[in-house]
């Protein structure tokens, strides 16, 4: 709708849920849709690239963006600082686009109390089982921080009821629809079209 603002959603699930990789199938489909690039502390894996995946940065550059207030929420996970900046969310929500962020419970949290109007999406794993498995399988991870990494998990799906929709991820281009789903009825709720008309259902077009 011209004039609209996006919205502003925000992805998050245990690690090992497969997050990243639903994410990228969702953009691949929805090109309209904006990722907010985050920034982290910690090194990049194999294959990933600075200004793509994350903005790569020192533990000393994030505590000077943190302490200037450059961040929407930040959170440290793990041993490492997340962060997601706040100039890129805004700008392209006021453009009209809709903005995903791919962020773990803490900082979704706080994203609640800034942006109420977000909308929370929670990736959820088919099983416990199967997040275990995935988690230590992907093998890019010592066995400390496979074991944190476990417990983290444990931590995050006790957060799901503060989130406005679960997704389950059996099948990857089944969670992108039902992703897909999420965001057209999001944009077909009456608060926001409402909103959008209040203006012009008080004058006298009609
Ligand atoms: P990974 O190291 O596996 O890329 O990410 C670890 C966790 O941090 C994941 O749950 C990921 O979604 C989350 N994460 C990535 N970027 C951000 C961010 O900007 N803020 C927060 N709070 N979490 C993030």
């Amino acid at each position: 709708m011209k004039g609209e603002k996006g919205i502003l959603f925000i992805l998050s699930g245990p690690s090992g849920v497969g997050k990243g990789t639903v994410r990228k199938a969702l953009f691949e489909q929805d090109p309209d849709l904006a990722y907010s690039i985050s920034v982290t502390t910690r090194n990049p894996r194999e294959g990933e690239e600075n200004g793509v995946d994350y903005f790569f940065k020192t533990k000393e550059e994030v505590e000077r963006m943190i302490e200037e207030g450059e961040f929407i929420e930040y959170a440290e996970y793990v041993g490492n600082y997340y962060g997601t900046p706040k100039a890129y969310v805004e700008q392209t929500l006021n453009k009209g686009r809709d903005v995903f962020l791919e962020i773990e419970v803490q900082g979704a949290m706080q994203v609640k109390e800034n942006f109420p109007e977000g909308v929370f999406i929670f990736l959820f794993p088919p099983s416990l089982e199967e997040l275990k498995n995935r988690i230590i399988s992907r093998g890019t991870e010592s066995e400390d921080l496979v074991k944190n990494r476990l417990l983290e998990a444990k931590k995050e799906i006790d957060m799901m009821d503060a989130y406005d929709y679960v997704v389950v991820n059996d099948q990857i281009d089944q969670a992108v629809k039902r992703i897909e789903a999420i965001v057209l009825s999001e944009h077909c709720k009456r608060e926001r079209i409402a909103k959008q008309y209040k203006k012009a259902l008080g004058s006298d077009v009609l």
